[in-house]
């Protein structure tokens, strides 16, 4: 049944703020019809003028705040507002952590129907900004000169950075200096639509541990003009590059990398530590951005997996095996499932790496690689699963429930598919037992959550 909405386009409306979207913005209701607002918090009264009327919800522009969240702040950075990277600049650090264990608690609550698991506090930084080891930036001309920055709100103008304040200085130093160098020596800049010119991409990427970075000049020729003078000029920003390599994409296409990689100067990898546990890190390979907060979550995965020694585990979207090798720490036998083979080689380089013997890896689905590994006879003690955002798959969550496992411990960066998961293993004999969200990504809408659940007798 639908009903008018109750505003109208161009229209100027007071209202109350009570929530915040996944994307930052504030919510206020006129007659239950949702008005999202970017730049409005939660508990904040203000005019805005309706700028767009859909079917069961409307967008405004914040016209002026009658009253003002005490979390309001100016936002540290000056280019906050036409970046989009950030979200929640404007709201105290403080502000933002209570924000995400609102959006947890409600989500759990709304979707999976779970009220009476405690949600911990989130687990903030202390130091919440510079927490990025990775930077990725686009590549652009501007009269005659390059720019490297990121891509304007809603477009595909890059505008130039002189540096980013979630990321590591180091990072910003190397894209700005590797910029200059390369326009010097004559390199174009990719367009996007012409698809000509060649430096698409600037990648730094640092161990915050070890000390060591990496640059990657992706291209969109195999040829890179006075490449020798670029890597002699490239290797003096800084003692602590051990790396340089070149990533070939000749593709039309918003995916970053391509498939051939070359390493230009020093090393194929660098390594970085999360906790006792090393790391080889390549040009493609996946790595937490923000280890500290990494090791935080992982902590926590390990203290809910409660193991002994004699357990079997089973952890599932293993990725590089970041968790994997932590439980391996205390388990009998890991086994990681996930469906990247480059992923699965890290993986396996890690564990060696780091002298594991005790755990195996296999490519694939793991909702095809779980159910056939269970009808050979391996089961989980412990199962761990960490998904992307869109949860598990449903024949996963059914292998889960057949295989009975002691403890779940469910990682996920999406409360709203967490939610729905835990319903559906609730449904299937366990129950949740807590929940502890990880800021991993301050002033961004995003949350980690770890939670455990047990089998019901
Ligand atoms: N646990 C890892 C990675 C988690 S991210 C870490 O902490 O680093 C989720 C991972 O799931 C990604 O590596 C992605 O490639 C993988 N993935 C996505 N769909 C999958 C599927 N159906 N089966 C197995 N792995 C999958």
């Amino acid at each position: 049944m639908s009903k008018q909405a109750p505003v109208v386009k161009n229209e100027t409306y007071l209202v109350s703020f009570e929530d915040l979207t996944h994307d930052g913005a504030g919510v206020a209701k006129v007659e239950g019809y949702p008005i999202f607002v970017k730049g409005a918090l939660p508990g904040e009264e203000g005019e805005v003028k309706i700028t767009k009327v859909n079917k069961g919800y409307a967008f405004g522009r914040l016209l002026n705040l009658k009253n003002e969240s005490p979390f309001r702040i100016e936002p540290n950075c000056p280019i906050y507002a036409k970046c989009g990277g950030c979200q929640l600049q404007h709201m105290s650090y403080e502000g933002q952590l209570e924000a995400k264990h609102k959006q947890v608690v409600e989500v759990l609550a709304r979707i999976g129907g779970i009220h009476n698991v405690p949600v911990h506090p989130v687990l903030g930084m202390d130091e919440p900004w510079r927490y990025r080891n990775k930077a990725q930036v686009p590549v652009g001309e501007r009269e005659g000169g390059l720019v490297a920055g990121f891509y304007q709100q809603r477009s595909h103008d890059i505008i130039d950075m002189e540096q980013c304040l979630i990321q590591e200085s180091i990072n910003d130093d190397i894209v700005q200096q590797v910029k200059k160098i390369c326009e010097k020596h004559g390199v174009r800049a990719y367009n996007e639509e012409r698809h000509s010119g060649n430096l698409r991409h600037i990648m730094a990427r640092y161990g915050q541990i070890t000390g060591e970075a990496m640059i990657v000049l992706v291209t969109r020729e195999e040829s890179l003009p006075n490449q020798k003078q670029i890597i002699e000029e490239i290797c003096n920003i800084s003692p602590k590059i051990m790396s340089i390599v070149q990533n070939v994409n000749n593709k039309r296409t918003n995916v970053i990398m391509g498939d051939k990689t070359k390493v230009l100067w020093g090393e194929e990898y660098i390594y970085d530590n999360i906790g006792d546990i090393k790391f080889a890190i390549s040009a493609r390979s996946f790595y937490q951005v923000n280890p500290k907060q990494t090791k935080v979550l992982y902590d926590k995965a390990l203290e809910y997996a409660d193991l002994n020694g004699t357990e079997n585990v089973i952890d599932a979207y293993c990725g590089i095996g970041t968790i994997s090798l932590f439980l391996a720490q205390r388990a009998k036998h890991v086994y990681g499932v996930e469906i990247v083979p480059e992923a699965i080689s890290d993986a396996k380089r890690n564990a060696k790496l780091n002298g594991f013997e005790n755990v195996d890896f296999a490519v694939g689905e793991a909702e095809k690689v779980i159910p056939w590994w269970y009808s050979t006879g391996i089961s989980a003690d412990v199962m761990v699963v960490d998904p992307p955002r869109k949860g598990c798959d449903e024949a996963l969550l059914q292998t889960i429930i057949d295989m009975k496992p002691k403890r779940v411990v469910y990682v996920s960066c999406n409360p709203a598919t967490l939610a729905r998961d835990l319903k559906v293993l609730e449904a299937g004999g366990f129950k949740t037992v807590e929940v502890q969200p990880v800021d991993m990504f301050p002033h961004t809408t995003h949350v980690e959550c770890c939670s455990l659940l047990v089998r019901k007798n």
